[in-house]
């Protein structure tokens, strides 16, 4: 694993976020590697589940969140993990991390068995909107009108900050604390109805969206595995109550088969049936795929049936229906959701850890040396195709890779390196997983046989074979191995 985490830094995948000020404990950065192997990653998810479905929309939306909405979810009541704090080291620990020694709880850094009653601690992060804040309600002592140019009614100022949350904006509007939304799923519950009626879509139909979470972890831990700030890709798929077990199957093996096809074979993949005592309460059945990361085998994705919980919770809080009347048998009920949520970050960091390998190649004098490479799936490799003239001073050879640039540029994400042997450029795109390399030689310019002009050479990473194409044929050639 340090290699990895070595590598994602080196060839700029993943960085500490705010490095040079000693990083932010559980938030990480994406590089300009790391962000092309996340796009690659949610537009192909993206073209599954929604483009090349018939019944499934997308939604992308907001990251604050209005606590009611998270009060109806349960998302505040309950959305918590037991903390345990080590009165002997300091440590502050996940209650399921304490360690038991003979029957005797004990601490998992120091091994002292002065430990705190296992307490709730809430896992959303707050924050406040509104135009105000501990550091500025010095000027909320001026009236609110003098600040903004405006009044109206319900507007009340006050310079105490213990009554931050009572003061209301010109708009009427109460300052308030807001979440950060713990998962994307809530946003899709909430406009269930607009998107039902936007989209004239019939059950089962299927709300799709990517986007950024927000979890206050106890121990962000395992490299980007578990930060405080990641990404989700989910999917909430209504359906009728009683198809919900069946679609629960569907949409598990439709997800596996998603991994198979970005390069993560079925056999480091397990299917976990979450037991009845540890699934959410509402849940009917629950399905965990994990991979077997190098630091253990851990949850990439859920699947569950949520049943018709969200959607009754928003429909009692909100006093809106949330209903859905079925045309042909004029039936009026609230529908069940079985629900895919993937993890952006997880699946990045699988991919890299299942693309990591070393093997043996001949360096410029033919002489074995190990070899990193990184073997994505070529739809998933940040790079597809990297473009190299042989010689960098030959001003023929490097006018002709220009032009191949040009010509594959529309089509996929290229690369075009000039500098150092040729040996070496094909190591360092090895180790950052680009699939193909071609190279400009003096055939390509018919110098040596007339037959091989306007051909190059096409490299493959993992078998490292090379092939004669013509320029002509490589558009479709490289589009064909990626697609
Ligand atoms: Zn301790």
């Amino acid at each position: 694993m340090e290699k990895i985490v070595s590598l994602c830094k080196r060839r700029g995948f993943i960085f500490q976020s705010s490095e040079i000020y000693g990083g932010l404990n559980g938030v990480w950065d994406y590089g300009p590697l790391g962000v092309e192997l996340k796009r690659n990653l949610k537009n192909y998810w993206w073209r599954v589940m929604v483009h090349e479905r018939d019944n499934i929309v997308g939604l992308d939306g907001s990251i604050l969140t209005n606590p009611e909405v998270l009060k109806a979810s349960g998302h505040v009541e309950g959305f918590s993990d037991l903390l345990v704090d080590c009165r002997t080291c300091k440590s502050r620990m996940r209650a399921d991390q304490v360690v038991g020694k003979k029957g005797v709880q004990c601490c998992p850094r120091c091994g002292s068995q002065d430990l705190t009653e296992a307490r709730e601690f809430n896992l959303m992060l707050e924050t406040r909107i509104g135009s105000i804040d501990s550091r500025s309600a010095v000027t909320y002592a001026k009236p609110a009108a003098d600040l903004t140019g405006a009044t109206g009614p319900g507007m009340s100022s006050t310079s105490s900050e213990s009554q931050l949350v009572a003061v209301r904006g010109p708009a009427g509007e109460l300052v308030t604390s807001v979440y950060l939304r713990p998962e994307t799923a809530q946003t899709i519950f909430v406009h269930f109805k607009n998107i039902l009626e936007v989209s004239r879509k019939k059950l089962p139909f299927g709300i799709a969206q990517i986007g950024k979470a927000f979890r206050n972890e106890i121990n962000p831990r395992n490299f980007t595995f578990r930060s405080r700030e990641f990404e989700q890709m989910e999917l909430e798929y209504f359906c009728r109550p009683e198809e919900g077990m069946k679609l629960l199957e569907y949409w598990k093996e439709e997800r596996l088969k998603f991994y198979e096809n970005i390069g993560i074979p079925r056999s480091k993949l397990h299917v976990l049936t979450v037991p009845d005592e540890e699934r959410a309460f509402y849940s009917k059945g629950t399905y965990d795929i994990e991979y077997e990361f190098p630091f253990g085998r851990h949850e990439l994705e859920g699947v569950a049936n949520r049943t018709d919980y969200d959607l009754s919770q928003h429909q009692k809080a909100s006093g809106k229906s949330l209903e859905y009347f079925d045309e042909e048998t004029k039936q009026k009920f609230i529908p069940h959701v079985i629900e895919p949520s993937a993890g952006v970050d997880r699946t990045v960091l699988a991919l890299i850890c299942e693309a990591y390998s070393e093997d043996q190649a001949p360096d410029e004098k033919g002489k074995m040396e190990t070899r990193t490479v990184l073997r994505f799936h070529p739809r998933m490799a940040p790079i597809k195709c990297a473009v190299f003239p042989l010689l960098k001073n030959k001003e023929p050879l490097v006018a002709k890779a220009k032009e191949i640039v040009d010509l594959l540029r529309p089509h996929l994400f290229v690369f075009y390196d000039e500098s150092g042997a040729i040996g070496r450029r094909y190591r360092r795109q090895d180790e950052i997983g680009t699939p193909f390399g071609i190279t400009v030689d003096f055939e390509t310019l018919g110098e040596k046989d007339a037959k091989l002009r306007d051909t190059v050479t096409l490299r493959e990473r993992d078998s490292m074979k090379q092939e004669r194409v013509a320029i002509k044929d490589l558009v479709n050639t490289l589009k064909s191995r990626i697609h």
